[in-house]
């Protein structure tokens, strides 16, 4: 048989996982169970509707599929009503907005430049932020959600939603204190815990289930699941309102999807078996400490972290103190370098999400993979001394260069002798490591 390419490419960006570090707080490695059942026959067969209420025949199996993972996704968070449909977090955040809002009302959330989400009403470009009327709210001289702020906009502009849930906020989300603002003026609350959704498992994380309406959450960040996401309706939004779950499924289906994924609604089932176990509570309490490990010991080697440090799986270097807009470096040279993660704003970025001055880690994948503390304080050295071959290399203040300095640095840095040493030990460490290790 001819060789085909796509199978060539995916052996080759198994191969780039396996060799590098990934500190992308938002990716992890999936289980084999979970990998086994996305390319199965599942992905063959239509089931637009609901377990029972199908628009097409042959539905039988999947009907059992489909109702095996939300009974396992009730009773792991203690809901009434699960869907396990939505595609993806995005589409699931439009599908709890178009359930609880009419065109042009108003709903709150946190401004991506603060660490919230786009898809939580970041304005103009965006669908949540065209069609409904955007309040965002943003954070406090020591990077905690400003609650004061948070009380003083909805009393201002009587949301009908609020959204608490974010994207690169290293800190622990207080749903209590936000849910009594919620309440003074009656908005529904909307927990989006993408990111946490396994540090809540673990007990690592407050849970949302007790103070909030509605609970989204993707299922392949920390949930380690495949690609896809979860609406929970819980208790308390049902006794505010009996029709939620209703409104919520005719939301994701017929309103904005048509039939679901079923190969991801096998893996969602189980992932959730998976996170059932005490060995993934074990999993999210080392993703704690291996955070908190790397925030200290990247500290120790001089980088300043956005609040000082971490309270759940992620941080945020700043590196305002090399020069503005120097996440893009910092980041490319650690690509070299065999460390993968992202550039990411700060709060009160001074630049532009293109050139932001941040860079953020996670302790997902690292753990994952079996990496204790030892390994996060390798990896801050490493990371210190990739800050420190590039901290010269500063985008120029006039605009019209950066392209071309970004150009010429991306092609320097590729072959930086330097980096590429360093490269060599993280592949020497990560070769120790397995994708994923069951234990
Ligand atoms: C990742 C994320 C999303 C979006 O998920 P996609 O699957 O990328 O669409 C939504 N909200 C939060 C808080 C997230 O972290």
């Amino acid at each position: 048989m001819k060789k085909n390419i796509i199978f060539e490419l995916v052996k080759k960006e198994e191969a780039r996982q396996r060799q590098m570090i990934g500190l992308i707080p938002s990716e992890n490695h999936i289980s084999p169970e979970v990998s086994a059942v996305l390319s199965s026959s599942l992905s063959s067969k239509y089931a637009e509707g609901y377990p029972g209420r199908r628009y097409y025949e042959g539905n039988q199996i999947i009907d059992e599929i489909e109702n095996l993972a939300k009974e396992r996704i009730k009773k792991l968070f203690g809901v009434p009503h699960a869907n396990v449909q939505p595609y993806s977090g995005s589409p699931a955040n439009s599908a709890v907005q178009f359930a609880l809002l009419e065109l042009g009302d108003t709903m709150m959330g946190l401004a991506l430049a603060s660490g919230g989400h786009l898809t939580h009403g970041h304005p103009k470009v965006t669908f949540s932020g065209r069609y409904f009327r955007s309040v965002q709210y943003g954070l406090d001289d020591r990077a905690r959600i400003d609650f004061d702020q948070v009380r003083e906009l909805a009393l201002k502009h009587q949301p009908k939603l609020m959204i608490i849930g974010n994207t690169a906020y290293p800190f622990l989300m207080d749903f209590k204190k936000f849910r009594e603002i919620a309440e003074e003026v009656g908005a529904y609350v909307l927990a989006d815990i993408s990111h946490v959704t396994g540090l809540v498992i673990a007990g690592e994380h407050p849970n949302p289930v007790p103070y909030v309406d509605v609970v989204m959450s993707t299922t392949h960040k920390t949930f380690r699941g495949p690609r896809g996401a979860m609406i929970l309706v819980t208790a308390a939004g049902l006794k505010r309102d009996p029709e939620l779950s209703d409104k919520i499924d005719k939301a994701v289906f017929p309103a904005l999807q048509g039939g679901p994924h079923n190969a991801t609604t096998a893996g969602i089932a189980i992932a959730a078996a998976e996170a059932m176990t005490p060995a993934f509570k074990r999993y999210g309490k080392q993703i704690r400490r291996n955070a908190d490990a790397l925030a200290a010991a990247l500290q120790k080697q001089g980088l300043k972290l956005v609040g000082d440090g971490t309270e759940t799986h992620l941080m945020l270097i700043d590196l305002t103190n090399y020069g503005q807009g120097f996440g893009l470096q910092v980041a490319f040279a650690m690509d070299v370098a065999g460390i993968y993660a992202n550039r990411n704003t700060i709060p009160h970025e001074p630049m532009s999400p293109f050139y932001p001055s941040g860079v953020r880690l996670g302790t997902p994948m690292v753990t994952t993979r079996g990496m204790k503390e030892k390994e996060m304080r390798q990896i801050a050295a490493w990371i210190a001394r990739v800050v420190e071959i590039v901290k010269d290399e500063q985008l120029p203040a006039d605009k019209k260069l950066r392209q071309q300095f970004i150009r010429d640095f991306r092609a320097k840095a590729s072959k930086n002798k330097q980096l590429l040493a360093i490269r060599k030990e993280v592949e020497k460490m990560a070769s120790k490591f397995p994708l994923f290790t069951w234990k």
